[in-house]
């Protein structure tokens, strides 16, 4: 074969593969695009697994009619426009491929409105690449995404899909995280029709306990210390358990770095680290934690899925948590401090 530029769908659809694995990947995608556009308010439907529908409704600031079909393609984005922004990135979404990706494996809707205008437009795009056609529509301030038949145009994916239990299991275990990182944002999620969960916006220290009860559970509370640190630039906040809140799986384990949920092997090993001594072997440690770094001196673009980070200066970072969750644990046990009082 000659080398030829691939088409621009074809080109999508690969992309999309290293960020559209399955439903709950398009909801972390479409709800990271609603928490940028400011929502206070996300309502998320979703539709036998997700492998029907996936709706997500915000009250974000909307998209303006000429932009919709720019939305929709690939490195298009609002986020970011030279490389000191990408050095210094404050949103969770900057690569502009999310739209693109998504819209080339299934039948896809934009509909939005903003404050300026008098109505709303939707964009209608099937395995994309023909132009958008624009339609008015109905639709208060903010943004609808609708994303109906998954892969249905990529069958090799669309196989790998497991039980409507399961795929609505990970949409389900994504919002919980993402309920964490954003407590002063409503969100509800149906499936089926039915709702299955109700994040109601928190403000409050009462409220915020109640949202993080309701996602790790009423003992994640009782044993739960809140932490908060301050070094030069580094922040740590959340709350942890001591070892009477350790559990037998390491189901409650959430990090977030600049409010975006992470998997990073230095930070787990230095929360790891500090637990050693206190946490029988056999057992994980509980948390909810928050760190807050200057956006310069850590990179996010390391992975399409936006999982991973790299700080600039790792070992400082390491020690840094290292060191603050290992004091807030010695404290709570020579205090005789077993349980969180607000
Ligand atoms: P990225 O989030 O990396 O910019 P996306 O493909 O996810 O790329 O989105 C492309 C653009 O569409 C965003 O930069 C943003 O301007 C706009 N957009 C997407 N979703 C929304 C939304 N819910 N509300 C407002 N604007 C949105
Ligand atoms: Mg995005």
């Amino acid at each position: 074969m000659p080398i030829q530029i691939l088409p621009a769908r074809l080109a999508n659809q690969i992309a999309a593969g290293e960020v559209v694995e399955r439903p709950a990947s398009v909801v972390k995608e479409l709800v990271e695009n609603s928490l940028d556009a400011g929502a206070t308010r996300i309502d998320i439907d979703i539709d036998k697994g997700g492998s029907r529908t996936i709706r997500i409704r915000d009250n974000g600031k909307g998209i303006v009619k000429d932009e919709l079909g720019l939305a929709l393609s690939r490195h298009a984005t609002s986020k970011i426009a030279s490389l000191d922004d990408l050095e210094a990135i404050v949103s969770l979404g900057f690569r502009g491929e999310a739209l693109a990706s998504i819209s080339s494996v299934s039948r896809l809707t934009l509909t939005s409105r903003t404050q300026d205008q008098e109505e709303a437009w939707s964009a209608y795009a099937e395995g994309r690449d023909m132009d958008v056609q624009l339609k008015p529509a109905a639709h208060p301030v903010g943004t609808t995404l609708e994303v109906l038949d998954l892969f249905f145009n990529t069958p090799a994916r669309r196989k790998f899909l497991r039980t409507e239990k399961t795929e609505f299991n990970h949409i389900d275990e994504l919002l919980k995280r993402i309920a964490l990182s954003r407590f002063d944002v409503a969100i509800n999620l149906r499936h089926n029709g039915k709702l299955i969960r109700q994040y109601r916006a928190s403000d409050t220290q009462v409220q915020k306990e109640r949202r993080l009860a309701a996602v790790c559970g009423g003992p994640f509370l009782k044993h739960a210390l809140a932490v908060e640190l301050e070094h030069g630039d580094l922040k740590l906040s959340g709350w942890i358990c001591n070892s009477h809140g350790a559990r037998p799986q390491n189901d409650i384990q959430y990090c977030y770095v600049n409010g975006r949920m992470m998997k990073d092997k230095l930070i787990n090993h230095a929360i790891r680290q500090a637990y050693e001594s206190s946490l029988p072997s056999d057992l994980y440690a509980a948390y909810v934690l928050f760190i807050e770094v200057d956006p310069h001196q850590v990179d996010v673009n390391v992975h399409p899925a936006k999982h991973e980070v790299r700080f600039h200066q790792g070992r400082w970072v390491h020690d840094f948590i290292y060191q603050a969750i290992q004091s807030a644990l010695q404290q709570s046990m020579a205090a005789g401090e077993e349980t969180y009082q607000a």
